[in-house]
């Protein structure tokens, strides 16, 4: 199932955790859509239709509907989406408008996915999102209003003083506006961010592990009592409301990515990801510079991208997906199955909630190439 992603590099303002690649220098937007239709074109080759677009970022709300308009219609020459295909966008709860949804839809947006992230104000202005609360309710409800059923809502959990009661409001906050579809992150604490440096400098609190994991763990069995499947590490829905484009990320499937800091993959082994850098980005695509690179993926590292990728899901990692080195997993994660972090199935290993939360961990171990399994060879 081959899916486009588009990087939108723009944001409004600077969430102090995050360091996903944005500006917040909105005065190259023009030069930008030139730029994203001059790549759609010269990678049009690649293939298609799409059965998903997703448009990510940054912020792909903050495009004015002139400029979404002219990236979908060079994107519907280069890559069309297939008739029921799924068209995810991005967007903050302050650009929920009537306009802008009336718009959107008009493009054949037919998913939301909305970075909430709290209800709570004092640690949205913690986070320096750009919106309160009741922004968050009513952008929703506007959504909802516009007929755009399929909405995904961004939530984070395991904050600095906070407690699992203010968790168990904000997840029945989203759920209490009967949305479908919940992406739920830990908050880490990554360089290069403001987080990062107000914490060195004693300002912030840094996130405490168990804090997370007793807002994992209830998550997790809540949303099963409601008749949710978190059907991922991260992500939760109700049936039929899983997200197909991340679905099919997750098996492996090819996916073309435009746009600053995109990844692309052919659905077989090579990667190639554009520069992380606006300005780059602008001045190279089109020229004789280039603005990506690329890799041909060895065998062992598709296995241990399985890995990582699978033992993340609720479906859990297939044993035909490591071939031979089945039995080689078994011995080596026989303590984790003994521990109950790890359940053995015919087809596969699942990972349980608590191991779940440690399954970057567990994955590492069982890499063919980090010394888990030796080389593939072996
Ligand atoms: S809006 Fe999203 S991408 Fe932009 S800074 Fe905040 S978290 Fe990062």
């Amino acid at each position: 199932m081959a899916g486009l992603y588009l990087h939108v590099p723009y944001c409004r303002k600077a969430c102090h955790y995050c360091d996903f690649h944005f500006s917040t220098q909105l005065n190259t937007l023009p030069q930008m859509v030139e730029k994203l239709q001059v790549e759609a074109k010269l990678r049009s080759e690649e293939p298609h239709p799409k059965q998903t677009w997703y448009w990510g970022g940054g912020s792909p709300s903050v495009l004015p509907f002139a400029m979404a308009q002219e990236i979908c219609d060079s994107f519907s020459n280069n890559f069309p989406l297939i008739s029921g295909g799924e068209f995810t966008l991005e967007a903050n709860p302050e650009d929920l408008s009537h306009e802008a949804l009336n718009g959107w839809k008009t493009l054949g947006v037919n998913r939301l996915s909305v970075g909430i992230q709290s209800f709570v104000d004092r640690r949205l202005q913690w986070m320096n999102r750009s919106h309160s609360g009741q922004d968050a309710r009513d952008g929703i409800r506007r959504a909802q209003d516009a007929g755009i059923a399929s909405i995904s809502v961004d939530l984070i959990y395991g904050l600095p003083d906070t407690s699992l009661g203010e968790w168990q409001d904000n997840v029945g906050e989203a759920l209490a506006l009967g949305v479908p579809h919940l992406s739920t992150y830990a908050l880490t604490v990554e360089e290069r961010t403001a987080l990062h440096q107000h914490i060195r400098r004693g300002l912030s609190q840094a996130p405490k592990e168990d804090r997370a994991i007793e807002d994992f763990l209830w998550l997790r069995s809540q949303l099963r009592e409601e008749g949710w499947e978190p059907y991922e590490l991260s992500n939760a829905s109700l049936p039929g409301y899983r997200s197909r484009h991340n679905s099919a990320y997750w098996s492996g499937a090819s996916y073309v990515g435009l746009g600053p800091g995109a990844h692309s993959f052919d659905g077989t082994s090579v990667r190639r990801w554009n520069v992380s850098n606006n300005g780059q980005y602008l001045r190279q695509v089109g020229t004789s510079q280039s603005w990506f690179e690329e890799e041909q993926l060895r065998p062992e590292e598709l296995v241990n991208e399985q890995i990582m990728t699978q033992l993340r899901r609720m479906e859990g990692l297939l044993r035909t997906s490591v071939g031979a080195y089945a039995s080689t997993l078994d011995n080596l994660w026989s303590t984790y199955i003994a521990q109950g972090l790890m359940i053995q199935t015919a087809n596969a290993w699942v990972l349980s909630d608590e191991g779940l939360f440690l399954s970057d961990r567990i994955a590492m171990e069982g890499f063919v190439a980090a010394g888990g399994l030796g080389t593939l060879e072996a």
